[in-house]
Formats: C-alpha cells, structure tokens, sequence
C-alpha cells in the first residue's frame, strides 16, 4: 500500500495540538524548524515476529507522521532496530547461530507486516549493532561529566546525580527499588536505582571493545545515541507505547539531557494497550496473534490496518474479530458508494453544492486531526460525506461527471487512512467493487443455485444488480457486465 500521492500540500494549520505525556497537556506543536518535524520512535526487539500489541503502536505512529504530513509539515522519521539485547543473545545462542543470522529472519518479518499493513517507511531504520561506536562516545561524555560511573567493566547511569529525574513518569526516585531486571549479585553497581549503559562481556555473548574493556550497550543508550546521530541532540517528537514510557523513556531522556546539557524531546506521545476480547494479552491465553496469524484466520489486511487506526491512540483498543469485521463493512460503504458513482448517469445540470460539500469534507477531516488526532471525529466526517453523496447519486443530482473532484478529496483523506484505495490484500486499487469481487459473488450464486435456493440466488443477483452489474445466465454459465448508462 501507498499514500495517494495526489494529495496537494496545505498550508500549516494555525495549530496542530498533541497530548505531551511530558507535562500531561494538550500542547500545540512547535517546530524546531519552521514547517518541518523530527520523530524518533522506537523500534522492536527484533527476536520474535511482531505481535498486534506492537503492530498497534507502530500503526499509531504511521497515523500521526500521515496527518502532520497532511497537515502541512515534512517529517523526518527515524526508527531504531534493537537487534542485541539479552533476549537477542538467548536466542542467537539457543539456535547456535550468530546474532546477525538469528535477527535477520525477524527484521525481515517486521518490515514484511508494515508493508502489508501499508505503513509509510521511515526515512532511517538504524540498527543498534551498527552505531556502538556512538553509544561509546555518548557513555564516555556521560562519565566525564560524573553521572556515569565504571565497576568491574559495566558502566552505570548515577540516577542520584539527575536532579529531574523521573519528569516524564512522574515516579519518584524513592519508588525506583531493587529487584529490578538486573540480579543485584551479578553487577557491581552504586545505588540498585542505576542502570546500566554498558554491559561487560559474560563468556560466549557477543561484544564489542570499548576503553572499558569488551562489552555490549544497555537497551536504553541506543535510542539515546541514534537519535542523536540522525535528528541532533534536541528534537520535536518522540513516540512510543506506553508501556516504554517507564523506564525505557525516562532513561533516555536522563542520558541525553546529561550528555548534551539541552532538552531531548519537545513532545512526547505514547499508546495505549491493545487488549484482546476483554483481556490483556498473555502467552498463556494464546492472544498474542502476530500478523499471519491473523491473516490465517480469514482478517484482510486492510481491516485490520483500519481497526488498529481506528481508535484514538490514548484509549486502549479492545481488539475483536466481530470489530474488525464491522469495520471492514463500514469501509465497503464508501466502496460501494463509489461504484455506484462510477456508474450513475451524469446529471443534467452540474451540482451547485458538491463543491462546496468537499471542502466541508476536508475542512473537519483536517481539523479532526489537527486535535490531537481526533480519528473518530475524522471518521465520521468521512462517513457522513459517503451517506450525502449516496443521497445525491440517489436523486440523480451528480453522476460519473462528478467522479474526479469526488475521488481527488476522498484521496486526500486516504493518505492519511490508507485503506480507501487498497484491495483486501492491502495492494493499491482504485476501490469500489472489482472484477475478482464480482466473480466472488458469482460463485456464491453458483452455489446457491447447485443447492437450489433460488432466494438466495435471487438476493446475490439483487446485490450485483445495485452494484450497477447485469447477469445473463445462458446455457454455458452466466455472463456478467457492467450497465452502460
Ligand atoms: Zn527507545
């Protein structure tokens, strides 16, 4: 899938309002340089296919770069791929393979659902094990301004030398106690409250040299010290889920504003949970689908892209097949709407008011998302405009004269949606019912009239009939085509 490419850019709107977790308000973008936005977001673990708890966020994030694009502003997308880490390891170490070859099948996987789901690619997809020698650098400015610290060759983030730490969460260091993820017997470290930016080397894992002795980054410093080397050391937006807001996120921003002495990030967004029936997503419930396997259980594409989008990102998003199946017949209304269109004869005066309706449309649908990503408000200017039209074609009041100007707006909205001008597979399409649909419908009737139920069979002909199609059934089959007008 692709974003329309003919939707024309718009001026920046006087305001565009996200929800800045850091501070908890509505907040109205700022960029560091006028008409342009930097985003970072962080990237998987690349040590198992992703599932659509993942796939939600990264979906979220695709959203927000599509509007801020629609709304006037180029963005700049860098997202990281943490392909080392302690699950990596296992991994690489359990199949007997080196870490590269253990990764490699999942980043291949990863891009593979972002593709079918028609997410735009980022600008940058860098990956940790190729930028160490910038995490180095950052850790070694860390140490020499006395917030980091080495023992027994790891290297430690002295959490009680960053005054404001704990700005982002809201946590404060009392509650930051042991039993965190590092067993307190295998490190030296000060304070149990400080993490670790470089971890020395264990026997059989994979390391790197650094001045203090072989080793490999902790999962934090990575974001801290690509996004530096893409986006600088203050930039406009970062995104994540919320459960990297603590303490992934809060990390990165004690690194990076202790190494550059500036503020890291001017607006911070996170995603809700998705829960699957009701239910968190667990293992042991078997919830966790990944992409496939939601393909394999009879889910297009281009209904799940809609489902995961279609629920603003602060709410978490109760997944269920029911929903994404009633979402999917909601968007085969404009399709609907839009062979019909196609197919209706042109009106004997041109439409006063159609043009009028379509900046209306664009109007809201902007403004929708200019507030903080208002997606069921955007939604439902969207499905309002569908139901007018359907009343226009209906009266015969426009026609197939009028298709273009429709299209032009409703493309324009898609390059945000990304699921108006797709095929079920998520492949670019004109929309509205295809050829492979009708002989899908074709075969139902088939079947229908093998089985003699000459209702149904009707009710299908009914069906194609409002679809602008006519049946011939003749000895040798039934011939369809579409009504001439
Ligand atoms: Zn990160």
């Amino acid at each position: 899938m692709k974003a329309g490419s003919g939707a024309a850019p718009r001026p920046a709107p006087a305001e565009v309002r996200l929800f800045n977790t850091l501070g908890r308000r509505l907040e109205p973008i700022e960029p560091i340089e006028p008409g342009s936005l930097s985003l970072y977001t962080c990237g998987p673990t690349v040590y198992n296919h992703a599932h659509i708890g993942n796939l939600r966020t990264f979906l979220f994030e695709d959203l927000l770069k599509r509007s801020l694009r629609l709304l006037g502003y180029r963005v700049l997308h860098v997202m990281n791929l943490t392909d080392v880490d302690d699950k990596t390891i296992r991994g690489a170490r359990e199949r007997g393979v080196s870490l590269d070859e253990f990764t490699a099948p999942y980043i291949e996987s990863f891009f593979a659902d972002l593709d079918r789901l028609g997410v735009d690619p980022a600008d940058v997809y860098p990956r940790a094990t190729r930028h160490i020698p910038e995490m180095i650098e950052m850790i070694g400015r860390l140490i020499e301004r006395g917030v980091a610290y080495v023992a027994d060759g790891s290297v430690w983030f002295r959490i009680a030398a960053d005054e404001d730490y704990g700005k982002l969460s809201g946590i404060r260091l009392e509650e930051v106690r042991q039993g965190a993820r590092v067993a307190q017997d295998e490190y030296e470290k000060e304070d149990v409250r400080d993490f670790v930016l470089w971890k020395g080397a264990k026997e059989g894992e994979p390391a790197w040299d650094s001045p203090w002795g072989p080793g490999r980054p902790g999962w934090h410093i990575e974001c801290s010290a690509m996004s530096a080397r893409y986006l600088g050391e203050t930039f406009d937006i970062h995104c994540g889920g919320v459960d990297n807001l603590f303490p992934h996120h809060e990390n990165e921003i004690a690194q990076s504003e202790s190494a550059s002495g500036r503020p890291f990030v001017r607006i911070w967004l996170h995603a809700e949970h998705l829960i699957v029936d009701g239910q968190k997503m667990s293992k042991s419930l078997g919830n966790q689908f990944t992409l496939g396997e939601l393909l394999e259980r009879g889910l297009s594409p281009r209904a799940i892209r809609f489902a995961l989008i279609a629920v603003h990102y602060r709410q978490k998003l109760n997944f269920t097949f029911d929903g994404v199946r009633a979402g999917a017949a909601a968007l085969r209304r404009v399709d609907e709407m839009r062979f019909r269109l196609a197919h209706a004869a042109a009106p004997a005066a041109p439409s006063e008011t159609l043009t009028p309706r379509l900046e209306t449309f664009r109007r809201d649908f902007a403004a929708a998302l200019a507030d903080d990503l208002n997606i069921s408000a955007a939604l439902a200017a969207l499905f309002e405009l569908v139901r007018d039209l359907n009343v226009e074609i209906e009266a015969g009041r426009i026609g197939g004269e009028d298709r273009e100007v429709i299209e032009a707006a409703l493309r324009e909205a898609d390059s945000v949606l990304g699921v108006l001008f797709v095929d079920e597979a998520g492949r670019e399409a004109g929309g509205g019912t295809d050829d492979a649909e009708i002989e899908a419908i074709l075969a139902r009737r088939v079947e229908a009239r093998r089985r003699r139920d000459f209702a149904e069979s009707d009710r299908l002909r009914d069906e194609l009939a409002a679809r602008g199609i006519v049946l011939e059934d003749t000895p040798r089959g039934t011939r369809w085509k579409r009504r001439s007008d």
